[in-house]
C-alpha cells in the first residue's frame, strides 16, 4: 500500500503543465511580441516614407511648375528639394533593414511555434500515459485497502495496534522472519525460549532487541 501510495503521489505530481511546455508558450509570446514591435517599427517608417515622397513631389512641383522664376527662390527650392531626397533615402534603406528583420522575425516565431507543437503532443501523449497509470494505481491501491481490511478483521485489536506502532517505529517493516535462529530484522541470535514461543504459534511474540513480531515459516 505504501509502494502504491508513493507510486501515485509521483503520478500526480507530474499531471498538469509541464515546466517545457510553459516556456515554449512563453517562447512563443514574446517572439510574437518581438514581431509586433519590428511590425510597428516599419510601419512607422513606411508613413514616415509617404510624408517625405508627398513633400518631395509638392516641392518638386514648385520648382518645375515655372510659376517661380526667382533664381535664388529656385536654389533655396532646389536645395529643400535635395535634402528631401537625402532624407527619402535614408529612410528608405531603414525601411529594407526593417523589412529584413520581420522576415527574421517571423522565421523566430515560426520555429516557436513549431516547437510549441511537438512539446505540446509529447506532453498530451505524458499526460494520457500518466492518466491511465494514475487510474491503474488507484485500482491497486483500492484493491490493497480492501485486502488490508479483511486480514486486519481477523486480527485481534491488540496484535493490529502492536503492528501498526512497530510499523511506524522500524521503517514500515514490523514482522520478521526467524532464520537459523536469527531474527530476519536486526540479525541477533534468537535465545531458546523466544524461539520455541514463537514456533509454538500460541502467541505473538516479538524480538527481544528490535521488538519486532516474529514469525517462524
Ligand atoms: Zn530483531
Amino acid at each position: 500500500m505504501e509502494d502504491a501510495e508513493a507510486s501515485l503521489m509521483v503520478v500526480e505530481e507530474q499531471l498538469g503543465e509541464s515546466e517545457e511546455l510553459i516556456a515554449s508558450r512563453q517562447a512563443v509570446e514574446d517572439r510574437r511580441d518581438a514581431l509586433e514591435a519590428v511590425n510597428k517599427q516599419q510601419r512607422d517608417v513606411e508613413w514616415q516614407v509617404d510624408e517625405i515622397r508627398s513633400h518631395l513631389s509638392e516641392e518638386e512641383g514648385k520648382l518645375y511648375g515655372g510659376s517661380v522664376r526667382n533664381p535664388k527662390e529656385l536654389a533655396g527650392m532646389q536645395e529643400e528639394a535635395d535634402i528631401l531626397k537625402r532624407q527619402l533615402r535614408r529612410r528608405e534603406d531603414e525601411l529594407l533593414d526593417l523589412m529584413v528583420r520581420v522576415e527574421e522575425k517571423q522565421a523566430a516565431l515560426q520555429e516557436a511555434k513549431e516547437s510549441l507543437a511537438a512539446v505540446e503532443d509529447r506532453w498530451r501523449q505524458e499526460q494520457k500515459e500518466l492518466a491511465s497509470r494514475k487510474e491503474r494505481l488507484e485500482g491497486e491501491l483500492a484493491g490493497l485497502q480492501e485486502r488490508r481490511k479483511q486480514q486486519s478483521d481477523q486480527v485481534e485489536a491488540r496484535v493490529l495496534a502492536l503492528y501498526d506502532t512497530l510499523r511506524q517505529r522500524r521503517q514500515g517493516m514490523a514482522v520478521a522472519k526467524v532464520e537459523r535462529g536469527m531474527c530476519g530484522g536486526c540479525r541477533i541470535s534468537l535465545p531458546m525460549t523466544v524461539l520455541q514461543k514463537a514456533r509454538s504459534g500460541f502467541d505473538v511474540v516479538q524480538c527481544v532487541s528490535c521488538e519486532r513480531i516474529l514469525y517462524v515459516s
